[in-house]
């Protein structure tokens, strides 16, 4: 029997759990499990063929207690209003639990990425800009890229503000290209950061990367960044699984003594989908695109959409595992927590491993507002010492107080907006 996953609940279930055991008031728990504000919209866009499409666009303030509402903008076929609420309220628990003095949000566009041409996703950009430029600003709402997007997504968007309100404000957006306003490491950031915090946990448990193996879903910026890390730090990632544009399904590419990350990064295209022929040329085994969650390795590395580690597909996973590194924001299901909790295998929870990508956006406005950019060597230190800092107050506080690693990340979270909800005196 198939279950469908709604990931508002699932991140409300999330909530009410922890703020069950927090013991928060019930004023508290109603403001903070739902968004401070919504905007639903549509953006007509002229097509190349002559005719005009409407797109359906949200963008959703989840809370704003701890600073300017943050987050991407997710461009996909199957984008709903709950996925971005859900989305927003997971980018608050994350900009807290990093300790960045922002607040969560989230947008979405219902398209698809690959059919629509360069003019046609520059038209649907600005278009999604013109709707909402006035609730958007480096003080209010600051978008970023997630999927489907990409820096020039958010130049284009950026430069449409800009146009709007007649100034340069690069702070607006995030995600942008180097030398338009983008930071160093911004591209690796989300990716480098899933692995920073990887290391310290191999480090704490006394394990060497050089010896384990992992098996990955996905091969978009995230998935491409922190396998590139692991590679290099000696990890043998020996299968991806990821979606073929061309047949409209997912394949995973397997090699048992180890993926080449940075041949395989040359016959993927801009989507994250690898060339199966080519593949198969280099000698890489194609299988299913589910195979990658039934592999014997050390760590599962879920880096593309929500919902993938169900209690359907838990007993496949291989007693090997031992830890569960959550590239991908909500990949795992509330249901899921507890079969995962009991076999043992420890979660990098989502809103912690993959926060490299929101702190960097900061570092990037940071940079904006000073005018001044950084050189990567100095960004991607700053990242490993927050995202590394971020792990240890996590994993201190499972230890101690005996909690899953995902509910001590969302006790350090809940508590920190609760509390800059309670200092404005708002509950
Ligand atoms: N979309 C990314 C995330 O889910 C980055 C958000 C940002 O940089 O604002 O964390």
């Amino acid at each position: 029997m198939s279950t469908t996953y709604n990931p508002y609940e699932n991140a409300q279930i999330q909530f009410d759990n922890v703020a069950k055991s927090l013991g928060l008031d019930g004023g508290m728990c109603e403001f903070l499990r739902v968004p401070q504000k919504e905007l639903h919209f549509t953006i007509p866009v002229k097509m190349d063929n002559g005719t005009t499409k409407t797109f359906q666009g949200f963008r959703v303030k989840h809370n704003i207690a701890r600073g300017p509402a943050k987050g991407g903008i997710r461009f996909h076929p199957h984008e709903t209003a709950d996925t971005v609420r859900a989305l927003a309220m997971w980018m608050t628990w994350k900009c807290a639990t990093v300790d960045i003095p922002l607040g969560g949000g989230k947008g979405g566009i219902i398209c698809d990425p690959p059919s629509l041409s360069a003019g046609e996703m520059e038209r649907l950009c600005r278009g999604y800009v013109r709707q909402i430029w006035n609730q958007l600003g480096h003080e209010a709402d600051i978008p970023a890229p997630d999927v489907g997007s990409n820096p020039q997504c958010m130049l284009w968007m950026m430069d449409e503000y800009e146009t709007i309100t007649g100034a340069h404000y690069p702070g607006v957006i995030t995600g942008k290209p180097v030398g338009m306003g983008g930071s160093l490491g911004r591209t690796e950031a989300t990716g480098y950061g899933c692995i920073y915090v990887l290391k310290s946990l191999l480090n704490l448990k006394g394990i060497v990367p050089e010896s384990t193996t992992a098996s990955m879903q996905g091969f978009g910026n995230v998935a491409e960044y922190a396998a590139r890390m692991y590679t290099e730090l000696g990890g043998k990632v020996i299968a991806i699984s990821c979606w073929n544009q061309a047949d409209s399904k997912a394949y995973t590419f397997r090699k048992a003594d180890g993926c080449d990350i940075v041949q395989l990064v040359g016959i993927k295209d801009a989507f994250g989908s690898i060339d199966k022929e080519k593949a198969m040329e280099l000698g890489y085994e194609v299988l299913p695109g589910d195979a990658w969650i039934t592999q014997d390795v050390d760590i599962l590395m879920p880096c593309a959409l929500e919902n993938q580690i169900t209690p359907a597909v838990f007993p496949s996973i291989s007693k090997q595992v031992k830890i569960l590194m959550e590239g991908a924001n909500g990949p795992t299901t509330p249901d899921c927590d507890p079969l995962i909790k009991d076999r043992g295998i420890t979660v990098l929870p989502d809103f912690l491993a993959n926060a490299g990508g929101v702190t960097c956006s900061y570092f990037e406005q940071v940079q904006n507002n000073m005018n001044y950019y950084w050189d990567k060597v100095e960004v991607l230190e700053k990242l490993e010492y927050a995202m590394t800092k971020a792990f240890r107050a996590v994993h201190e506080l499972s230890e101690t107080k005996s909690l899953y690693m995902r509910d001590a990340a969302y006790v350090i979270a809940i508590e920190r907006v609760a509390n800059a909800v309670k200092l404005r005196g708002w509950i």
